[in-house]
């Protein structure tokens, strides 16, 4: 294989970029520029009505009892830590093949992450590796785990049958990491209302974005509702009188109608991208490149796609390059696994503890799925690797 060096032929001229926004924001331009006006015309910027319509819409979208507008996906999985009495003497079980966010808003608390394998055909924490963890520990350093964090990586559900058996058998809560799956599925039940906590992000490059940072915190528990609105706004329910130190967790009105906007048109977004899953898959057979591809396992029954990854036998990082020269955009989610992270190194990890979430660090390129991508560009996708492993 003679992979270095080499460039991609033929049709140069096209553009394939992993995310293009500005595409959608056409099509709803007209929406977003009115309710703008409006928000700037009334001088209300934080929380009020629009966060409260956002707050009902997501609810119900992710069929939650409550959900509570925050400042960004990290904030929504911090302040669930935080309701859920999260601290230092405490210990919480997540994946190593994750956003940074997710082990971080556990260290944030003072709590420890305690990391676990993929399964390397979802990528999603196994649950298998959460019981070799969990025996090779004593009891005493058990008893202090006091959280999970399932992580639904790319838009699939974890298997949550067996999350929930763990958490029941150690007393655990579930906090959902839900930043990459809104409106996904598990049996027919929403990400994000399964566990104690489900969190969202509205990044602007997740499937549902605003035009900034924000986030949302789901829970189906009316005790976890009120504890999470409280912490939203430093901890006080009536102004200058706090019983909880929290934070300036708070969504603003104009992401939150940003969002309502979007989230109209979301299921159709979504349908665009598994259809977008489907073209790549068909490409991929025809290329007649199984022995070097995987792709994407589909084992829960609603995927959403907010990202299509691969992964490749060989050369994933040259292969990277070859693509950016023929004018397709990329990414690697995640080049380092948790426990290899440099600030997480007084954990004492060591490189081979999760072999599974370190050969997809190696390996994993994802495509971009958009809904708006065009077949033709699709296809231009696969014939570029199919090129480079010629
Ligand atoms: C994006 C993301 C987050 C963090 O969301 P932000 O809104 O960027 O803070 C957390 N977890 C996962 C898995 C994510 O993809």
């Amino acid at each position: 294989m003679k992979a270095e060096g080499k460039k991609a032929e033929g049709k140069n001229n096209m553009k394939v970029p992993l995310l293009d926004l500005k595409l959608q924001y056409q099509t709803i331009k007209e929406e977003v520029m009115k309710v703008t006006e409006e928000i700037f015309e009334s001088q209300y910027f934080i929380l009020g009505p629009r966060v409260e319509a956002l707050e009902k819409e997501i609810a119900e979208y992710c069929s939650s009892k409550h959900a509570v507008g925050v400042s960004s996906g990290t904030d929504a999985l911090l302040i669930s830590l935080m309701a859920a009495d999260i601290g230092p003497e405490d210990k919480v079980i997540t994946s190593t093949y994750t956003f940074f966010a997710t082990a971080g808003s556990i260290a944030r608390t003072g709590a420890t992450p305690v990391f676990a394998d993929i399964d390397p055909e979802t990528y999603n924490i196994s649950s298998k590796s959460i019981f070799r963890v969990m025996d090779g520990m004593t009891g005493k350093e058990r008893k202090k785990i006091k959280a999970i964090i399932p992580v639904h990586l790319y838009g699939q559900c974890c298997d949550m049958d067996s999350i929930l058996e763990i958490a029941a058998q150690y007393n655990l809560i579930v906090i959902e990491d839900a930043a990459q799956a809104i409106g996904a599925e598990y049996k027919g039940r929403r990400a994000g209302s399964i566990g104690d906590f489900g969190c969202f992000s509205f990044f602007p490059s997740k499937n549902l974005g605003a035009f900034g940072d924000g986030g949302i915190a789901a829970t189906n528990s009316d005790e976890f509702f009120d504890k999470l609105r409280l912490l939203r706004v430093h901890g006080s329910h009536l102004k200058y009188y706090h019983n909880k130190v929290g934070g300036n967790f708070r969504l603003d009105a104009l992401q939150a109608a940003i969002v309502s906007i979007k989230l109209k048109y979301l299921d159709g977004w979504t349908e665009a991208r598994q259809a977008n899953a489907d073209k790549y898959r068909e490409l991929f057979i025809d290329a007649g490149l199984e022995d070097i591809v995987n792709l994407p396992a589909e084992k829960e029954n609603r995927h959403i796609y907010n990202q299509f990854v691969i992964s490749l036998k060989e050369k994933r990082d040259d292969l990277k390059i070859f693509l950016t020269d023929a004018g397709i955009g990329t990414e690697i989610y995640y080049p380092v696994p948790m426990h290899l992270q440099d600030c997480f190194s007084n954990l004492n990890y060591g490189e081979g503890d999760f072999p599974a979430g370190e050969y997809a660090a190696s390996h994993t390129l994802a495509l971009p799925v958009y809904p708006e991508l065009s077949y033709e560009q699709q296809a231009y996708v696969v014939e570029r690797i199919k090129e480079f492993y010629s």
